[in-house]
């Protein structure tokens, strides 16, 4: 059994093995960071559930990534944010959606989880509820960066959604965000947090605030964060599907996400990442790449875009 572990990812997609050295690089060096932070909250005895939320920060901080800072842009030139966070001790979760003007979502979901009888609080009303606790707000444009409004440009042009990764936007800003882990005394945790997809409807929610679809978390079996297309997700009912295959199919972590990554999730939509009670991870994909790391107290240390 592993002291502490965690895995991190930054979006799934098609992302083409010929984008620049130098974007690759910038990548790479900015996963390495935020799974270096979390390595070492956990190693001093941070718990899972903080963990995750403050991984989930920092890469919503980032413009690198399609959560925070570099949300993808609606089909009304706007920025809908989705968020949620799940606690594997008893369950606990919070989540919200199509927020505007908060400027980590992934916080507002642990607030609603820890001073609300809800789990899921949408768009007005969780950001009424965010003012009650005195949550940061930014103004919409905050999330405003250029590549992302150019990507979004193109998509609306013809008339279609796509995950930000794909191969037409090459060397542009990645997907969405999540962490899970495992800590010191043997809980885990799971988080994530995305833009969505750009160009999506306006109003229209994805699978990352769907407790059991984008993400969950249960000491029993495991903590999971998913990305890619979320209406597969949904479909799928990805993270529940995992610990399912576990509970009751008896299946390792491994296994489990292998499994649906393989045989259950459609080709082409994205991946996963787990961790177990043990520690044990697994970050399967069926898309091109995935942005991704994990680390344990074993030594475990890698940061991989492909495999
Ligand atoms: N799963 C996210 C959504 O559908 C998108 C992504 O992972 O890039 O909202």
């Amino acid at each position: 059994m592993k002291k502490f572990s965690i895995a991190i990812h930054g979006g799934a997609g098609a992302i083409p093995k010929t984008v620049p050295e130098k974007d690759k690089l910038i990548y790479l060096n900015a996963l390495d960071g935020i799974l270096r932070y979390g390595h070492d909250l956990l190693a001093s005895g941070r718990a899972a559930l903080d963990t995750v939320e403050l991984v989930v920060n920092e890469f919503e901080n980032s413009p690198l990534f399609n959560a925070g800072k570099g949300a993808v842009f609606n089909s009304e030139g706007k920025n809908e944010l989705d968020a949620a966070v799940m606690d594997g001790r008893d369950r606990s979760c919070g989540a919200v959606t199509c927020v505007t003007r908060i400027k980590n979502p992934v916080s507002l979901a642990r607030i609603v989880m820890e001073n609300s009888s809800h789990i899921l609080l949408c768009g007005k009303g969780a950001e009424e509820f965010a003012k009650e606790h005195g949550i940061k707000f930014v103004r919409n444009s905050y999330f405003f960066t250029q590549k992302r409004y150019d990507q979004w440009l193109k998509l609306k042009e013809r008339n279609t959604t796509a995950l930000d990764h794909s191969s037409d936007l090459t060397g542009s800003a990645k997907g969405t965000v999540g962490c899970v882990a495992k800590d010191r005394f043997g809980n885990i945790a799971a988080a994530t947090s995305t833009g969505g997809m750009t160009n999506k409807n306006y109003g229209r929610i994805g699978d990352t605030p769907l407790i059991g679809a984008g993400t969950f978390a249960d000491n029993a079996t495991c903590a999971v964060s998913c990305t890619g297309t979320g209406e597969e997700f949904i479909r799928t009912v990805a993270a529940y599907e995992i610990h399912a295959l576990m509970k009751y199919a008896k299946l390792s972590l491994d296994r489990a996400c292998e499994k649906f990554v393989r045989e259950i999730l459609k080709p082409d939509t994205g991946g996963l990442i787990a961790v177990d009670s043990e520690g044990n991870t697994s970050c399967p994909y069926n898309s091109k790449g995935m942005y991704r790391g994990s680390a344990d107290s074993d030594g475990l240390f890698e940061v991989k875009i492909w495999e």
